[in-house]
């Protein structure tokens, strides 16, 4: 019998998840076509890529870059839209099975409504959508019929953990953590931190904004509140275990006590496919884990004094409403001015901090409500940053 192939959209495909993504079509051509390719800047590598995979459409979203990748791709009958009115557009395309959002930050928000509105399953690599609009993007998917299938590493080891377990509830579940590259240092220790020190990951190669997040452990912060809304979980059900080897990608503990765990070398490839291909496990040759090369596994509890923003995404996520929206709001300009050497280190969950307790809470917001949220954070955030003091 022929498998149908699923035609996947690619949003953000220049990235690092999505370069990766590309990596897993091709090794499994008899499986997947790429329907859309999306960058924000990246012309060069877009067109690049669009060559090899002859989708049906790309986006550009600046403008500015139009000319140049239509001119390249006309030719190829490859259809060329720009601007972020057509990255939200484009998911809609009715030969589109599954998307793929390895979008950064909040601009992947709008894409993916219109996405879940058009009933297309998603393949979940931005977790800052669910951080910024949990509530409203997992009503959409129940109203719609949609699911979410989670590429972040830990959030597809807890979602591999579930298979087979729907009637057995969760008591709780371990996320684990790297620790970044200055896991067991002190605030004194990190005050003169250099951008380029904390893009040194121990483990994984990624985007810039993800890795300055993992190293001030905000991105284990998004993560715990992206596993609430996948998995429907309370703030006591979830635990942060410190683990430097990233090899155990996270675990559930069930109400018998019993926990299931998943393991494998910390390559994305992995959670990336089985996102795409789930239920299916496809045959791969991708590199194995050997237990050898780890003698040692070893688990330490979170610094959450040193590392500030791991408290405060669980005090967000508690307070609930547009209270993670204004988290992740101000995370994003923080990174960005520390990227651009405007701010330092620590100061990051400072003036996150400021923005939470500054920001009028919102209960129960609509999208109009987060728009608002994530517009006004950003204009406060920036100018606690210009001003140079915080109070
Ligand atoms: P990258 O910065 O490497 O890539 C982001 C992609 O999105 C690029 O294609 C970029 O285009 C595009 N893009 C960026 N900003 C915009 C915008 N405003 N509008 C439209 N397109 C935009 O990020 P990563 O691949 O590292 O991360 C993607 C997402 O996946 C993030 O949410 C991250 O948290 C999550 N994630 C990543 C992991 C990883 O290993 N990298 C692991 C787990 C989760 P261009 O290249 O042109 O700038
Ligand atoms: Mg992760």
């Amino acid at each position: 019998m022929e498998i149908k192939k699923k035609n996947i959209a690619l949003l953000g495909s220049t990235g690092s998840i999505g370069t990766q993504a590309l990596e897993v079509v091709n090794a499994h051509p008899e499986r997947f076509v790429v329907e859309v390719l999306t960058a924000n800047n990246n012309s060069d590598l877009l067109i690049q890529q669009a060559k090899k995979y002859k989708p049906n459409v790309v986006v550009i979203t600046n403008e500015n870059k139009y000319k140049e990748v239509n001119d390249a791709l006309f030719n190829l009958g490859i259809k060329v839209y720009a601007g972020q009115q057509s990255l939200e557009e484009v998911v809609e395309n009715e030969n589109i099975d599954i998307v793929l959002t390895a979008l950064v930050g909040y601009s992947g928000l709008k894409p993916t409504i219109r996405a879940i509105k058009a009933g297309k399953n998603i393949a979940l690599a931005n977790k800052e959508t669910l951080v910024v609009a949990g509530d409203l993007i997992t009503k959409l998917c129940q109203q719609y019929g949609v699911s979410i299938y989670p590429v972040d590493s830990e959030h597809s080891a807890i979602f591999q953990c579930l298979v087979g377990e729907r009637f057995n509830p969760i008591e709780k579940i371990y996320l684990t953590a790297s620790g970044g590259p200055f896991r067991g240092k002190k605030r004194e220790e990190l005050l003169q931190i250099t951008k380029e020190q904390a893009l040194k990951h121990p483990n994984w190669e990624m985007g810039f904004k993800i890795t300055i997040d993992s190293a001030s452990m905000m991105n284990k912060g998004l993560e715990v509140i992206e596993a609430k809304w996948l998995f429907d979980l309370k703030a006591e059900q979830i635990d942060v275990v410190v683990h430097p080897q990233s090899v155990i990608h996270s675990a559930v503990q069930f109400t018998d006590g019993s926990i299931i765990a998943q393991l494998g070398i910390p390559d994305m490839k992995l959670p990336i496919q089985y996102a795409l291909g789930f239920p299916e496990r496809l045959e791969n040759n991708f590199k194995r884990f050997s237990f050898f090369d780890y003698p040692e596994l070893t688990f330490e509890k979170a610094d959450m004094k040193t590392f500030r923003n791991l408290q405060l995404a669980f005090n967000a996520m508690e307070k609930g409403g547009n209270i993670p929206c204004v988290l992740n709001a101000a995370n994003e300009i923080v990174v960005d001015a520390f990227l651009k050497d405007k701010i330092g280190f620590l100061s990051m969950s400072d003036v996150i901090e400021n923005c939470l307790e500054k920001i009028t809470f919102v209960q129960n917001p609509t999208l109009e409500d987060y728009v608002n949220t994530d517009r006004e954070t950003r204009i406060l955030a920036n100018k606690f940053i210009i001003n140079g003091h915080i109070n």
